[in-house]
């Protein structure tokens, strides 16, 4: 029996499958429409999953479970064709996966905090109405309800809320990447809003591992997937600069609207669920993404230095180091 995780080829898709083959011991079928960079030793299917495809139909009908995490992420995007290529990714692509998946298999639906619309400065719980603010939310708000639908069928489904996930490979597009570049290369860093902004960073080692808890527990419904913690984009700010040793020259541009100025997770339901309390340490989490992807650093022992989840799991599986 296998695991399909979809959206291999992404940043959470790519950490996970190594989390899964090399940390968990778990079979996986990995399913992405672009080539993955670095996933060896793994069943690849290239595939766009808002089409119809035999190979990926029998995948999702043999597998013991679906972690889907395939999608148009980022609430900043613009252009033309955005509106259609979020719709096709975010919302036909997951209806197709819930379709082609057998009632019993139990799927993981990424979905996001941005659903939430912000924080007023109280955790965000899953039994709040949605606020989505702009394309994205809605999209998310859209695949969320798609879940419920099945679930009303008597299908096995949960929609994860992932709360800005960071680690290695973040995607190039997210605050701390863009960070990590542009003071490695003694450029200005441009912050949206304000550094008194806050936000629920959640480790990437922690997301993989909540995202395999919730299908092994067959957990129903929505799961928020962040710490509790909130942390100000100064502090963020920080840790990259002691991490790189350089001092950041911060250009301040005025927030999207879409953007909201805090978020955070009510992560209860997460720890009842599954057991699981994530837990991020930032400058641990900073110091191992730059070295990600920028190579050893000054005074580097980042990757001896684990990521201790406040349960036995995460204590257990962070400190083995794989991801
Ligand atoms: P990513 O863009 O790095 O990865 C998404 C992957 O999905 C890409 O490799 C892309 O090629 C693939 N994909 C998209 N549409 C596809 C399709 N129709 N068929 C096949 N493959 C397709 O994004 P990520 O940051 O790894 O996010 C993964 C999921 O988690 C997304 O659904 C995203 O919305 C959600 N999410 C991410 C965050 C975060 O902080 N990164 C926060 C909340 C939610």
């Amino acid at each position: 029996m296998t695991i399909v995780v979809t959206g291999a080829a992404g940043f959470i898709g790519a950490n996970l499958v190594r989390y899964l083959r090399e940390t968990a011991g778990r079979d996986i079928v990995a399913i992405d429409r672009r080539e993955p960079t670095s996933l060896t030793g793994v069943k690849y299917l290239r595939a766009d999953l808002s089409m119809p495809s035999d190979g990926v139909e029998k995948a999702l009908g043999e597998a013991e479970a679906i972690l889907h995490l395939a999608g148009f992420p980022g609430v900043r995007e613009r252009g033309p064709d955005v509106a259609g290529r979020r719709h096709r990714d975010n919302v036909i692509a997951t209806r197709r996966v819930l379709e082609s998946t057998p009632p019993d298999t139990p799927i993981v639906v990424t979905s996001s905090s941005s659903v939430y619309g912000g924080s007023d400065g109280t955790p965000c719980s899953e039994d709040q109405p949605p606020r989505p603010r702009g394309g994205y939310a809605e999209s998310k708000v859209l695949a969320e309800r798609l879940c419920a639908a099945r679930a009303a069928a008597g299908g096995a489904v949960v929609a994860a809320r992932l709360f800005t996930v960071a680690g290695e490979g973040q995607r190039p597009d997210m605050a701390l990447s863009r960070w990590v570049k542009a003071v490695a290369a003694e450029q200005p860093v441009h912050v949206y809003g304000s550094l008194e902004r806050t936000r629920d960073i959640t480790d990437v080692r922690d997301v993989c591992i909540s995202l395999l808890a919730l299908a092994d527990n067959r957990v129903q419904g929505v799961v928020n997937v962040g710490t509790g913690t909130p942390h100000t984009l100064r502090d963020m700010l920080a840790a990259v600069e002691t991490a790189l040793g350089r001092v950041a020259q911060v250009e301040v541009r005025p927030a999207h609207h879409d953007d909201p100025a805090a978020t955070l997770a009510d992560p209860t339901r997460l720890t009842q669920t599954t057991g699981i309390r994530p837990h991020t340490n930032i400058p641990g989490l900073v110091r191992r993404q730059a070295v990600a992807a920028l190579g050893p650093l000054a005074g580097d022992d980042s990757d001896r230095r684990p990521n201790v989840g406040s349960s036995p799991e995460l204590s257990a599986t962070g400190a083995s180091h794989d991801l």
